[in-house]
């Protein structure tokens, strides 16, 4: 599996859009407000891009924001594309609903790398057990906490103060602060999920 290994703030000035990749800094020290720029280039690009680039940008933007390699992307894709709802829905709710993405959403991380790091490192558990698969899909009714020791870390009490402060915890999670647990209470609406793209251009580029 390919690892990006270079600035993730170089992400962000290519799609340019703020996409939270760096945690507390994306709050408070944003490199996209400082330099708005497309990496490689001075000045904006001038021209109308083509239809094709447009959605090749929405998927990446996309992509990026769930830090998601091309192939288990585009396997996404295909399966949402079999669903019986409308494809991009099914694609969001999937993504949304992924372990990690509800645990950023508790406010106990600040990004989905953080999220990620603590489900691989088997500080999470669903409905008392430990799961370590950062794609696990939570389900409405589940119960997700975090282990005791926790409740002491430094990054964890960082995050929650921002997410108090900035970010905010969705309706759709209930959450304890007091023992670390979240139930995750119905699906979300459109309207509520994190990802700031148009999914239809993004189902169109993989029905080309
Ligand atoms: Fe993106 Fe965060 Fe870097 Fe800003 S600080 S450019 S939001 S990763």
């Amino acid at each position: 599996m390919s690892r990006y290994i270079e600035s993730v703030c170089k992400l962000c000035r290519r799609e340019q859009t703020k996409l939270f990749l760096k945690g507390d800094k994306c709050y408070t020290k944003c490199v996209l407000e400082k330099r708005p720029t497309t990496p490689g280039m001075a000045k904006p690009q001038r021209g109308k891009p083509s239809a094709f680039a447009i959605r090749l940008r929405e998927k990446q933007k996309l992509r990026r924001l769930i830090s998601m390699n091309e192939r288990p992307f585009e396997r996404l894709v295909a399966e949402a594309s079999k669903a019986r709802e409308a494809s991009g829905d099914h694609l969001l709710r999937a993504l949304e609903l992924r372990l990690d993405n509800v645990v950023r959403r508790m406010g106990v991380a600040t990004s989905l790398k953080t999220a990620r790091q603590l489900v691989k490192h088997g500080h999470v558990k669903v409905d008392g057990r430990t799961v370590s698969i950062p794609s696990y899909p939570v389900k409405p009714g589940q119960t997700i906490a975090l282990t005791p020791k926790l409740k002491e870390n430094v990054g964890v009490k960082l995050s929650l103060d921002t997410s108090k402060r900035i970010s905010g915890r969705p309706t759709f999670i209930e959450f304890n602060e007091e023992q670390m647990t979240a139930k995750l209470t119905r699906i979300p609406e459109r309207t509520e999920m994190s990802f700031p793209v148009t999914e239809q251009l993004i189902i169109e580029y993989y029905s080309k």
